[in-house]
């Protein structure tokens, strides 16, 4: 592995290093072209080719229908939190929120700023630790959305099933989940990600939204603010970060040469299977996420006692040891093992092997 360590951090996350290896190759003459795809006009033929070829490898691998467009935006996901409300909310039409989290907190700051909402659900009150019941949700049909965040990067859960909105559209932000498992696009209304968590380098967000709601934001909201807006120019209305999107386009490729979505799906099954299975049946690790929310993209734990100072000691020591990120989020503490994607099966069985080695030094 030339160097490159085990990397869990949550975000910006380890990439495929099939994909990094081929923007090295690429990296001063793309395709002849003596320059990068860092250097090239965005309306160059050659960049054209790759935002196009990006956008129908994603929708060939989620199964895009037509009637839905893809996005390639700035603002990271946090933009989002605004853009949403601003274009999807409509007066007296309060959003349906279910709260899972801190990411869901920053999400209803913003969308306070633009409309009211009815928290139809919560986890707040056991610390986020589980995903609320999807049955019997009190939901308005009346309602401009509903809102969730598919997975909780920081609290370590994860829908396994997603509600049923009916006609009302299901908003989700998928930033740490992305690509992590088939899905079923036409049940959403927009699905929006950060790239850097599970499908490029920071810098670019996916926003797939469907034709009609395009339309229904108001012609006075800021011209880049406007979903329509890029949608019309196909997210060329300004400068795109070309970057990040070629990074994207060759993470597909590698999704693609691994067995699309459901050759990705089952190894992120097999990887949080193992790593569950070890803290399960370890008596100095726990978890502290209920078994049926949990989430296989980010994954909590804790020692038994909470004992800080041996967390400290662990992420120092498996520091050392070639695994990187595994200190859990600054507001909860803890460990956080985040296997994205691109995190091999390798790196899974390096953390369960040196979890079982700090184990018998230290209990
Ligand atoms: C990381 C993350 C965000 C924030 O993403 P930015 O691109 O930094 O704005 C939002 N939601 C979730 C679920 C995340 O994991």
């Amino acid at each position: 592995m030339n160097n490159r360590i085990f990397n869990f951090s949550a975000g910006p996350a380890v990439l495929p290093e099939s994909a990094l290896k081929e923007a090295q190759k690429d990296l001063l003459n793309y395709k002849n072209c003596g320059m990068s795809v860092m250097e090239m006009s965005h309306r160059s033929k050659e960049f054209s080719e790759i935002i196009t070829s990006t956008e129908n490898k994603l929708r060939k691998i989620l199964n895009i229908p037509d009637n839905y467009y893809v996005l390639f935006l700035q603002g990271g996901a946090s933009l989002q939190f605004s853009m949403i409300p601003m274009n999807l909310y409509h007066d007296n039409k309060p959003v349906d929120v279910i709260n899972t989290g801190s990411w869901t907190k920053k999400a209803i700051k913003e969308l306070k700023r633009i409309g009211p909402f009815n928290m139809v659900a919560s986890s707040e009150d056991k610390n986020f630790s589980y995903i609320p019941s999807i049955e019997n949700l009190n939901l308005n049909p009346e309602a401009s959305y509903v809102y969730i965040t598919s997975n909780n990067t920081i609290a370590g859960t994860q829908y396994q099933e997603f509600p049923k909105t009916g006609k009302v559209p299901l908003v989700a932000d998928m930033s740490s989940d992305i690509l992590s498992r088939d899905l079923n696009t036409g049940d959403f209304g927009l699905i929006y990600a950060g790239a850097q968590k599970n499908i490029g380098p920071s810098g670019v967000t996916l926003v797939i939204i469907r034709e009609d709601l395009i339309e229904s934001a108001s012609e006075y909201l800021p011209t880049m603010l406007q979903y329509k807006t890029h949608a019309e120019a196909r997210s060329l209305y300004n400068t795109p970060p070309v970057f990040s999107i070629y990074m994207m386009k060759l993470v597909f490729e590698w999704i693609e040469n691994n067995g699309g979505i459901k050759g990705i799906e089952a190894l992120n099954n097999e990887k949080a299977g193992i790593l569950y299975d070890a803290i399960d049946k370890s008596d100095f690790y726990y978890c502290p996420v209920e078994k049926d929310s949990r989430s296989k993209m980010n994954v909590v734990f804790r020692v038994v006692s909470n004992n800080e100072e041996f967390e400290s000691k662990f992420v120092a020591e498996a520091a050392k040891a070639g695994l990187s990120g595994l200190k859990g989020h600054r507001s909860v503490g803890g460990l956080r093992a985040s296997i994205y994607n691109a995190m091999p099966l390798a790196g899974i069985e390096a953390l369960v092997q040196f979890m079982k080695e700090f184990e018998r030094r230290n209990a």
